[in-house]
């Protein structure tokens, strides 16, 4: 798919979906800190967590996250779409963002469904970790956040002279080189680990 550096795409003939698909970077980022920090606090006030356990628990989150974000990129935006129910999935997601990455409304799901999708975590984890799930989710959330700020930036602003210009490398890579390889976003880690980081020209 050629990308296009203007226009947008038409995701839905319903004006009320296609109104939602559209999200103001801000929102959901000032969304997800904000439950970040109210997790965490909520577990401190509650006793769940003590501080030294809450700083390990968060990073934990963090780290967690940036696994979830990897496997989703690599996984489900770029399944194989086989069918045209796939294909249709894939471009809705995913697809629309490659052929208009500088589209900026579109660099984050709609917050409903990150709301929806962080509770199913929220559920999941307390099962896994009972009452430290405070401060697991409040990291993976924040992580998020962090991941959709780095999106974000990546596609809204040029690079910076310092050594977070690799973020910006790693995923221009991905765009308009080789998709099927650097589908890490806030950090190239995952692609280092299981064998998606872009093939260096000698
Ligand atoms: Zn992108
Ligand atoms: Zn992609
Ligand atoms: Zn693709």
């Amino acid at each position: 798919m050629k990308p296009n550096h203007k226009g947008t795409a038409q995701l839905f003939q319903n004006p009320f979906l296609e109104k939602l698909t559209r999200t103001h970077i801000a929102v959901p980022i000032s969304i997800f800190i904000i439950i970040a920090i109210g997790l965490i606090a909520y577990g401190f006030t509650h006793g769940f967590i003590t501080v030294l356990s809450a700083i390990g628990l968060f990073f934990s989150g963090w780290f967690i996250f940036t696994f979830i974000e990897y496997i989703a990129h690599r996984f489900l935006f770029h399944m194989d779409t086989d069918t045209d129910v796939k294909k249709n999935i894939q471009y809705t997601f995913h697809g629309n963002h490659h052929e208009y990455p500088k589209d900026k409304e579109r660099l984050a799901m709609p917050p409903i469904m990150s709301l929806f999708i962080s509770s199913l975590f929220f559920f999941v984890f307390k099962l896994i970790f009972g009452q430290f799930v405070f401060g697991i989710v409040s990291g993976l959330l924040f992580g998020y956040a962090v991941y959709l700020f780095v999106h974000y930036a990546v596609h809204a602003y040029a690079p910076p002279k310092n050594f977070l210009k690799i973020l910006w490398v790693h995923h221009s890579i991905h765009h308009y080189k080789d998709d099927e390889r650097a589908f890490g976003v806030s950090s190239p880690l995952w692609d280092w680990l299981l064998g998606t980081m872009p093939e260096r020209n000698k």
